[in-house]
């Protein structure tokens, strides 16, 4: 019976994976930014939406879309839970709101609205600068393209006049290409 037994189990463990493997992992070259990800209470986020968002981003960045395109070995990913934050009133509307905002622990910061970035500019998107963290509006579309191009703000890129660029000024679908130089500030 003892004999059975271990038979059985010699089995289920040879046919299936083990069940707790880590994720796939990244070739060694990708250089792995771990984000902590944050919301205010106007808005809402889990680890899973945060996830998917930040593995468009990676795919937009990794994936070689064709002519001045690098495939550029960085990964977006989230470094512990997404957590609520309650400080301010969930939108941004003055210099000294997106000055607390880079205040508040996190990298990156969704809020209700954003209609200060330098100067009062209505609805923007998302805002961020070198240096500092990335705060992002709960767009219906492109939240990969737009996390991506607000964190190459961080790392010191500014907009790029070419339709195709993640760096152009305004988020569309055709905005997937990162140069060389970008990739390098991407990977830094
Ligand atoms: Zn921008």
């Amino acid at each position: 019976m003892k004999t059975a037994l271990s038979i059985l189990a010699l089995v289920l463990l040879t046919g299936c994976p083990p069940d707790n493997r880590p994720p796939e992992e990244d070739p060694p070259d990708v250089v792995r930014h771990e984000l902590q990800v944050t919301y205010h209470a106007t808005t809402s986020l889990n680890n899973a939406t945060a996830d998917r968002i930040l593995a468009d981003a990676t795919q937009i960045l990794q994936i070689d879309h064709g002519e001045d395109d690098v495939a550029c070995a960085v990964r977006l990913a989230r470094q512990g839970n997404v957590t609520e934050f309650d400080a301010g009133d969930g939108s941004i509307d003055s210099r000294a709101e997106f000055e607390a905002m880079m205040q508040l622990p996190g990298d990156i910061k969704l809020v209700d609205e954003i209609n200060w970035c330098g100067r009062l500019i209505p609805n923007v998107a998302g805002c961020a600068r070198p240096g500092g963290s990335v705060v992002v509006t709960p767009t219906l579309l492109y939240r990969g393209l737009l996390w991506a191009h607000e964190y190459g703000h961080t790392k010191g890129l500014r907009h790029r006049d070419n339709g195709e660029a993640v760096m152009y000024i305004a988020l569309g679908l055709s905005r997937r290409k990162l140069n060389r130089a970008e990739c390098e500030a991407f990977r830094r």
